[in-house]
């Protein structure tokens, strides 16, 4: 494979953030040896989210558009949450975003050994210990934000006592929590991540790929310099909160000059979304507690509950440009992706007609036993998309809502003596409404005009309702996964006085298994998305048949994105 890095095709252009500003700045002033490499870091402890997804797209988007490269790593250095499921998840993920790592797929834990070698060479140097400590003394010594802290007892210990010990920690002679090593570096440093960090610790854990052959990991601040060096990175993009690790990850870069790059971390703002939680942590709790139907549960914010979903890879980019990178927090409209994957769609989906709660509609002057093919336009944004057949018949459904035996005012719908289109059909007039014992109405009586076959006769009678429908005859039942916001709050967790689950929507999740769908939807795959018309955008799922379709609600046609927009403006 070449270190060609293909780009997910024509991004929005992003305008000059702080981060490319800076990338702009040190290829002009030459460093970093004028070359841009970036690379997205997850740990594989669950599956990726939106928020994950504007790293994604930071980091290969900065690659790209700088002539650099971005790596994935996966930063495996937790052998007890990590498994190999996600990993696959995440460059399932990752490759469906529309992004390419090429040849560069690393993993923190093919470092162990040079990470062991680098504690082994700060022990010689004075600038790393093997404390004997307990987990709660080191707690205890390490002082507060307002105290320093102390030296631990075994600060001075002789390196070659150390390197005796951490030789036997790697061997797996010490229980865990026995030892630690740790950085020689200031117990009286403001900055507490400082005070001798720990960079190894002992932990007999089977690692999904490097199976029991370590009984040692290295902490998350050290394996993350450590890799980010190794790699040759110039440019180590990552959220907010790792602000205060800067001092650290430098001092660690700064021992080891020799390794192949000398990289920068700079912070941005992670993204928060409004009636979303994006922290793995809170998902996989969902998933354990089966609150939601596994991590691809098309009401998950994760990428593979979107997919399943029905968003488009195109519409996530769309949304991360939108967002753009910056240094200060910041909480995102959920309306606003919405509108991205509405835009999307509405350029790219085929247009089909599906009747969610069937009402049965007898057209009594239309010839018993006929079919009747009519042409039907697949998408009025896209002259390359073409037409297809709808059969119709003398007995079609259409939605209970588009019926009112009292029609309130301005309901240009079916009612008693009114007429209607029927999209891509005949006009119809309601000429009686059949009840059952109980006065539930079960069937309408209709006459059609053969005169208005397609809406396309010139001087056609016009009307104001057109109504979807479907051939009774010939319609495929399906079951529709009506799908809303996981969570019925703005910011669910802000209030730690409660549980954030107890913030779900119930109502996330209903499922009407008697739709009717146009006979072309039993070939739906996942995959595309299509519009069905005035109803919304639905993805095929692939619990469903041929015979039984199942069909999963992407988002509706309602964008209250475009109106907060419009108010905006006007
Ligand atoms: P979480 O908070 O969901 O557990 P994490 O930061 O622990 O996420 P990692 O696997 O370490 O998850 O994340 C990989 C990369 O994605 C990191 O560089 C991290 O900064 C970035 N990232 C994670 N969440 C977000 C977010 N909400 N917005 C932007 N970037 C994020
Ligand atoms: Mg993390």
């Amino acid at each position: 494979m070449s270190d060609a890095l293909t780009n997910a095709g024509p991004a929005p252009a992003a305008p000059l953030d702080f981060i490319r500003q800076i990338v702009t700045d040190d290829l002009e002033a030459g460093r970093h040896g004028r070359r841009v490499h970036t690379r997205f870091p997850p740990e594989p402890n669950g599956y990726l989210h939106i928020g994950h997804a504007k790293s994604i797209c930071l980091n290969f988007g900065v690659a790209t558009e700088f002539g650099g490269l971005c790596n994935l790593r996966l930063d495996d250095t937790n052998p007890t949450r990590e498994d190999v499921e996600y990993v696959d998840s995440i460059r399932r993920d990752v490759q469906w975003l529309g992004f390419d790592w090429g040849d560069r797929e690393y993993y923190a834990s093919d470092y162990f050994e040079r990470m062991y070698e680098c504690a082994v060479t700060l022990i010689r140097n004075g600038r790393a210990y093997v404390d004997s400590l307990s987990a709660e003394e080191i707690r205890e010594y390490r002082g507060t934000l307002t105290q320093p802290g102390r030296n631990s007892p075994y600060r001075d210990r002789d390196p070659d006592e150390s390197l005796v010990l951490i030789e036997r920690m790697r061997q797996g002679e010490f229980p865990d929590g026995a030892h630690v090593v740790r950085a020689r570096i200031d117990m009286a440093a403001p900055n507490i991540n400082l005070r001798d960090p720990t960079l190894f610790r002992i932990r007999h854990a089977h690692h999904h790929r490097t199976g029991d052959r370590w009984r040692i990991y290295p902490m998350y601040d050290f394996a993350h310099a450590l890799s980010d060096a190794l790699e040759g990175i110039t440019h180590s993009l990552c959220t907010l909160e790792f602000e205060d690790h800067r001092p650290l990850y430098n001092w660690i870069i700064e021992q080891f000059p020799d390794l192949p790059g000398d990289p920068q971390q700079i912070e941005f703002a992670r993204l928060n979304l409004t009636y979303t939680v994006l922290s793995k942590r809170k998902l996989l709790e969902l998933v354990e507690r089966k609150m939601v139907h596994g991590w691809d549960d098309p009401r998950m914010p994760t990428i593979s509950g979107m997919r399943r979903r029905g968003y488009t890879p195109e519409a996530i980019r769309d949304f991360c440009a939108r967002i753009g990178v910056a240094k200060n927090e910041s909480l995102i409209d959920v309306a606003l992706l919405e509108h991205s994957v509405r835009e999307h769609l509405n350029r790219v989906a085929p247009r089909a007609m599906a009747v969610l709660r069937p009402l049965k509609v007898v057209i009594e002057n239309y010839p018993e036993g006929q079919v009747e093919m009519l042409e039907a336009i697949n998408n009025p944004e896209d002259a390359t998309a073409g037409t297809r057949q709808v059969p119709f018949s003398r007995e079609l459904y259409i939605e209970q809502d588009d019926f009112r035996e009292e029609p309130p005012k301005k309901f240009f719908r079916l009612f008693p003596g009114n007429e209607v289109r029927l999209r891509y059909a005949y006009i119809i007039r309601c000429t009686a409404v059949i009840k059952n014992d109980a006065g539930a109405i079960v069937e309408l009586r209709c006459r059609y005009d053969p005169d208005t076959r397609g809406g396309s006769v010139a001087g056609e009678r016009r009307v104001k309702g057109t109504l979807h429908w479907v051939s009774a005859a010939r319609a495929r039942r399906a079951e529709v996964r009506l799908y809303d916001r996981l969570f019925s709050t703005e910011q669910p967790g802000i209030d730690d006085s409660r549980h954030f689950a107890e913030e779900m929507n119930q109502a996330a999740l209903e499922t009407v298994s008697d739709a009717l769908v146009e006979p072309s939807l039993a070939e739906a795959r996942p995959g595309t998305t299509y519009q069905f018309e005035r109803l919304g955008y639905f993805a095929p799922d692939a619990d469903g048949a041929p015979d039984r379709p199942v069909f999963n609600r992407t988002v509706t046609l309602r964008d209250s994105w475009a109106k907060i927009e419009r108010a905006q403006n006007a």
